[in-house]
């Protein structure tokens, strides 16, 4: 484990603010249990992971990991993405501060299957996307015929000095080093150009659903106000006030003009640490009930399980499931099936289950569904309703879902 000091303010005056002891890893080696602590600096109330995963480690994570959800059997995007209408709001947002008739050059950090750049592509603009995973990079060339790099934006210093708009959307979290990101991120842009940055506020994180907030792959967790004050100290000038999103992220658009006179930056702030210090430990505390409250939904499936014909499927195979078992007695379900639709994920192991397409649901013959995720809770239900017809009980463990790419309100986005 790596032990870092705040990139913010340089200090090293931290203190634990949030630990899930005992996270498990799939990694290489099989399963890698590690705890989770996020620490946040007095001085100035930065919240980041500390000590973290070596850089091997992480990489070796996202390799693993690289198939869009986007993306169905086939390779194909067969309609429009998850979270359409959030890129379309993220695409006007930045029109609107852009503000020119002129059609500029943006290039869009971690840009996936590229519907977002293509928003900006359909406009007129000349689009570059940065991309490492590969299947997405294969689509975002394909079908929108985009030019994406393939990999880490930190690897192509090429860059400089060339665009009008620069997007950073759910990435700045996860980099091992924001402020140099953000410093490579300047240096892209013309003399004057502007800065989209979307990231998950830890002002407000919402204890809703098995998987944490503090997730493991956020080796960074901002506040609008810590995130106002990096850009500052890298010379961007951060006009309006970040825009709060219903869910539970947030948006600062920063503007960087060569030769303006740099401000002096105060990196102490007290009153944000203090602040951000109270909403993490009360998060904890809610955090805590959610699990309480699904340990025990969970505990009452499994009693009607008992001693019956009862044969249970698991829908879903991530990380939810894997939180599942570990937290809960689910496993002491008599667990039929456990099926997942993406292909990358059939024939691998979960707890001593093999993971099978959803298709192999027929064979099983399962009395019960559990559909073991939160963000793709409704699109699982929806795969499930002829099953549900023909009296198989499928069980939901959330009321309604909002998470970031499931949002589809278009009116109220902002
Ligand atoms: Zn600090």
């Amino acid at each position: 484990m790596e032990h870092v000091v705040c990139d913010l303010c340089g200090g090293g005056d931290l203190v634990e603010v949030y630990c899930d002891p005992g996270f498990e890893i799939p990694s290489a080696l099989g399963i890698r249990q590690i705890d989770i602590t996020n620490v946040i600096c007095r001085t100035c109330g930065l919240i980041f992971i500390n000590p973290r995963l070596p850089e091997a480690a992480v990489r070796e994570f996202y390799a693993a990991q690289t198939r869009p959800r986007e993306v169905p059997e086939g390779g194909g995007v067969s309609a429009l993405p998850r979270g359409e209408s959030v890129r379309r709001d993220q695409c006007e947002r930045i029109l609107e501060e852009w503000n020119s008739h002129a059609e500029g050059r943006i290039l869009d950090i971690g840009s996936f299957e590229g519907y977002f750049l293509s928003l900006f592509k359909r406009r007129g603009w000349s689009c570059v996307g940065v991309e490492p995973a590969r299947e997405a990079v294969l689509v975002a060339r394909e079908h929108y015929d985009l030019e994406i790099l393939e990999g880490m934006f930190e690897d192509f210093p090429q860059l400089a000095g060339v665009f009008d708009v620069v997007s950073v959307r759910h990435v700045l979290e996860h980099v091992r080093q924001p402020s140099h990101f953000l410093h490579l991120a300047r240096k892209a842009l013309k003399p004057e150009g502007l800065l989209f940055i979307e990231v998950p506020d830890a002002s407000r994180p919402r204890a809703v659903e098995l998987d944490d907030f503090f997730s493991f792959q956020h080796l960074y967790n901002f506040s609008p106000t810590t995130l106002k004050a990096m850009l500052s100290r890298e010379g961007f000038e951060v006009k309006v006030p970040s825009q709060l999103l219903p869910y539970g992220a947030f948006r600062t658009l920063a503007w960087w003009r060569a030769g303006r006179p740099s401000q002096t930056i105060e990196p102490g702030n007290p009153t944000e640490y203090r602040r951000l210090h109270g909403i993490v430990r009360e998060y904890a505390q809610e955090r805590q009930s959610v699990l309480d409250r699904l340990k025990s939904k969970i505990a009452a499936l499994v009693d009607e399980t008992r001693g019956g014909d009862a044969r249970v499927a698991v829908f879903g195979a991530g990380f939810h499931t894997r939180e599942l078992f570990r937290r809960t007695n689910m496993l002491e379900a008599p667990i039929v099936a456990l099926v997942d639709s993406d292909p990358a994920k059939h024939g691998s192991d979960l707890a001593g289950l093999t993971v099978q397409s959803p298709s192999s649901l027929a064979e099983a013959r399962p009395t019960m569904v559990l559909v073991s995720s939160y963000a793709f809770q409704d699109e699982i239900s929806g795969q499930l309703t002829s099953l549900e017809k023909e009296g198989v009980r499928v069980v939901r463990l959330y009321g309604k879902v909002q998470a970031y790419d499931t949002f589809t309100a278009d009116p109220g986005v902002r």
